[in-house]
């Protein structure tokens, strides 16, 4: 029998942070479906926020309501602006280097901010972010991690999660127990056919939570980003981060003109690019920097002009196409600020959860802090509650039944979310 004191599903930021909050008296157990790199917070590329200084703390709160449609959990906001500089030093002591500007730290802008509030590594962020996590955890003796195992299922009895059920890639199920579960399976863009998401994120902790009658939320909400690169081809959209925006990119239709604003929030902008594409009878608008961006251009987006110069694009130079492609889920699995859902011990952080942070539509660059602030809180409650009991024993699972349960549950998921959803293998 296998059995930890706590089980973490996932290895974006919010799984790993979570990892590096607990005691290292804990007996852990880190389970990623894909590769440890195979999760969206490895992709950011734009930055995360931080409060500048006090000051800052009314416009941060102001631009993170008025993007969410003011349907935003105000108190998770406020927790989240009000931790977010412990949040940086944090990350700082794990190793994360954001760039500098002389002494003090280079801030950019993005969609909806009123001011320059985003910490950055290059247009890598994510990739420096969680490469210094992950190293971190790999010290740890008391981390057990588990590749390329997915969750297939929860074990709930009397109220309570007692563990998980995972499938190794030999499709061999195995029941796992745990005093806490923590749920940070990230997002749902593996549902949807052009995502910049990774294509095996498909809300599986979601639907596990609806088999079990856990509470979800906002499960409509659902994030378009306005600009990724347009290929023609199906698969996997590259994001053309907002930052490019934030730092002056222009957006411009068949006729050389531009057509909106380009820092509406993401949802009003999209909106607009539709109808500019539909008005040019094109599938893409064009995005273009020469002469709108100070400095270096590709010394400032080494990926993003590494990535179009493979495609064919001089990003300093050419006029790139752009499309919008679902981005980012604001709805999920239902939490309180604790990180704890419906369901006694079984807590969930990060995009697959919802504790109100984003409301109907998340703020750029909210997500790594709000991922990072309440897996910490994840962790912090966990150890406040933590008893050693012993476990409830459950039978083998069976996989038919496993199987037959969490196509409904998926199927249930991609009716609640109700818009033209489908799987990728379809
Ligand atoms: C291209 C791109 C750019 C972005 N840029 C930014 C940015 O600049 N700033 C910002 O704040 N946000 C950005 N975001 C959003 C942000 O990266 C994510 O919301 C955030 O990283 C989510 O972290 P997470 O830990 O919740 O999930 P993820 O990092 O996606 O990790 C999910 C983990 O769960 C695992 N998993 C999933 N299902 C299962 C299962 N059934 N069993 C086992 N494991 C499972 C996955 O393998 C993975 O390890 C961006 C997103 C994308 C896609």
């Amino acid at each position: 029998m296998r059995n930890y004191d706590v089980i973490i599903i996932g290895t974006g930021v919010a799984g790993l942070f979570a990892a590096l909050n607990l005691g290292s008296d804990k007996n852990i157990l880190i389970v990623t479906k894909g590769t440890l790199e195979d999760n969206d917070s490895f992709l950011a590329q734009g930055g995360i926020c931080v409060q500048r200084d006090e000051t800052d703390f009314e416009p941060f709160l102001e631009d993170t309501l008025r993007a969410g449609h003011y349907e935003n959990n105000e108190a998770a906001v406020a927790t989240m602006i009000t931790s977010s500089q412990n949040i940086i030093s944090d990350l700082i002591g794990l190793g994360v280097a954001f760039d500098k500007q002389g002494e003090g730290f280079s801030y950019t802008k993005e969609g909806a901010h009123s001011r320059a509030r985003i910490l950055h590594c290059k247009d890598m962020t994510g990739k420096e972010i969680n490469s210094k996590l992950i190293a971190r955890v790999k010290e740890l003796a008391n981390v057990t991690i588990l590749e390329n195992s997915t969750l297939v299922d929860l074990l709930v009895a009397d109220e309570r999660c007692h563990g998980v059920v995972l499938r190794d890639q030999s499709g061999k199920l195995a029941n796992l127990y745990a005093q806490a579960t923590l749920l940070a399976t990230g997002g749902i863009g593996g549902l949807f056919s052009k995502s910049t998401n990774f294509a095996h994120l498909t809300g599986d902790a979601i639907a596990i939570a609806l088999k079990h009658g856990i509470r979800v939320k906002d499960l409509d909400y659902v994030q378009i980003h306005p600009t990724s690169l347009y290929t023609g081809r199906p698969g996997k959209a590259f994001l053309m981060s907002e930052s490019l925006r934030g730092e002056g990119a222009i957006l411009v239709g068949k006729d050389g003109q531009r057509f909106a604003d380009e820092l509406l929030p993401r949802d009003l902008l999209t909106k607009e690019i539709y109808a500019q594409m539909e008005k040019d009878r094109l599938p893409y608008v064009r995005m273009l920097l020469k002469g709108h961006i100070d400095g270096p251009i590709a010394e400032r987006f080494p990926g993003i002009h590494g990535h179009c110069l493979e495609e064919g694009y001089d990003l300093a130079e050419d006029y790139i196409p752009v499309v919008p492609a679902q981005h980012y889920f604001m709805g999920g699995i239902e939490v309180d600020l604790q990180s704890k859902t419906s369901l006694a011990n079984l807590y969930a952080a990060g995009e697959t959860s919802c504790n109100g942070v984003h409301g109907k539509n998340r703020l750029a660059s909210n997500s790594l802090l709000e991922s990072l602030v309440f897996s910490k809180r994840a962790a912090q409650a966990i150890e406040a509650t933590f008893h050693r009991e012993p476990p409830c024993l459950f039978p083998e699972p069976d996989a038919r039944t496993i199987a037959d349960g969490l196509d409904e549950s998926t199927n249930t998921l991609l009716k609640l979310i109700g818009i033209e959803a489908e799987m990728h293998a379809k």
